[in-house]
């Protein structure tokens, strides 16, 4: 590396830490759960997306270790050439099942299932509409399409209305060649991309209108409910049953594993034709190797234990109407969430990072987001609750917040 391009990294960093915006990881021993060894020390966890308690469960290692003792470690190819396992087979099968839609394809994670199936089913000349508060790698899955971005104001149909109204400006049109009459240019497809809960402020998006408006446009409508599988709905399967939205209103439905599932990876659901387009064009489903199939064997064992069990999701929604009650009792900034995730908006990224250190201190563990991942002057505490976690840690939650909160307020006046 050159002497200067190592300075501007350097410096970088030191300015990134001077806004309070540097990030560095913390090592964790031991299991996922409501507490935690989280850099030697035991912890009060409120910040994973382990939100049925499932990434530990005993039944989903011992599927993983049958799982590995039947197919190995590594599936040892991608799907397309000898990858594809009967495990995968079978999980691609139940999550159809789960989602009710005819076909469901596994990806390696949500961010490749989001850049593949955005990538194979758009390109130039063709629109993209993103609700301005999407997840990262819905953004970057447009961004690497090569359709026109437009984002829109969040959670509101209207804008999105106004959006797919607007003509599509281009360049070669405002600028015809001197002799020829501009060609009408055909508009493109247009597809609409929403979170179904949003992943930083835990609101659901407003699908019935979106699916509305999409739909009168001509676009389609692709949803990636990976907060809301497992957890929201009345059987857990998620953001489209709560609203009774069919494969007509949401063609396109991405499902993640690493969350309520406790496994890894991630899927697309949708009918016979979006399937087999996926796996013709999804670059990041062709030029990988598949998962292990051991992994599909845990996850197809995690979809049995959420169906079972539905006191893991009573639970969870228990826990976070007893922390609403009592962060509102304390006059805390709570917001429109009614899921597993619930922001308190800080303002500052400062004052977001002396909370959770405040927090910290007192034994407990909330992660502060910081820009970029959320908008410039909305850094918040992301609390998140597990069915691990028991009433008595949402109530030291609550006295603890009660603490610092204020004093965090006088500090930063
Ligand atoms: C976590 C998340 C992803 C990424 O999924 P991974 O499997 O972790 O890569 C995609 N979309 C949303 C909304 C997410 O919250």
């Amino acid at each position: 590396m050159s002497a200067p391009f190592a300075a501007r990294l350097h410096a970088d960093l030191e300015a990134r830490r001077r806004a309070g915006l540097y990030r560095a990881r913390r090592v964790r021993d031991g299991m996922p759960g409501a507490e935690g060894v989280i850099d030697g020390r035991g912890r009060l966890v409120f910040c994973s997306n382990d939100y049925l308690g499932l990434a530990a469960h005993p039944a989903l290692g011992a599927a993983l270790a049958e799982g590995a003792r039947r197919y190995g470690t590594g599936s040892g190819a991608a799907h397309l050439i000898t990858g594809h396992c009967r495990a995968h087979h079978a999980l691609e099968e139940e999550l159809a099942a789960f989602v009710g839609r005819p076909r469901a394809l596994l990806f390696s994670t949500g961010y490749m299932a989001n850049l593949g199936a955005v990538a194979a089913l758009l390109g130039r000349g063709d629109r993209v509409f993103a609700d301005r508060l999407n997840h990262a790698s819905l953004l970057d899955a447009a961004r690497l399409s090569g359709a026109r971005l437009v984002r829109y104001r969040h959670a509101d149909a209207d804008a999105l209305g106004r959006a797919l109204a607007r003509p599509l400006k281009d360049r070669a049109l405002a600028r015809p060649p001197k002799d020829r009459a501009p060609a009408r240019r055909s508009e493109g497809r247009a597809l609409v991309v929403s979170d179904g809960v949003f992943s930083m402020d835990g609101d659901l998006a407003p699908l019935p209108a979106l699916a509305r408006t999409a739909r009168a446009h001509g676009a389609w409508l692709m949803v990636d409910d990976a907060h809301g599988l497992g957890v929201v709905g009345p059987r857990g399967r998620g953001v489209l049953d709560h609203y009774a939205l069919d494969a007509d209103a949401v063609p396109v439905l991405v499902g993640t594993l690493g969350k309520a599932f406790g496994t890894f990876g991630a899927f697309v659901a949708g009918d016979a034709d979006l399937i087999e387009t996926l796996i013709q064009r999804a670059r990041t489903y062709i030029y990988t190797t598949a998962p292990p199939p051991a992994l599909a064997e845990a996850t197809r064992a995690a979809l049995r234990i959420a169906a079972a069990e539905p006191w893991r999701r009573e639970r969870l929604h228990a826990l976070v109407a007893r922390f609403r009650a009592g962060a509102q009792a304390a006059g805390l900034p709570l917001g429109a969430s009614t899921t597993p995730i619930q922001p308190l908006v800080t303002g500052s990224a400062e004052r977001a990072v002396a909370l959770s250190a405040a927090l910290e201190a007192r034994g407990i563990l909330v992660s502060a987001i910081r820009p970029p991942t959320v908008p410039q002057g909305t850094a918040r505490l992301r609390v998140t609750f597990s069915a691990l976690h028991e009433e008595a840690h949402v109530d030291r939650l609550l006295a603890a917040l009660a603490e610092v909160w204020p004093a965090a307020e006088a500090g930063c006046a």
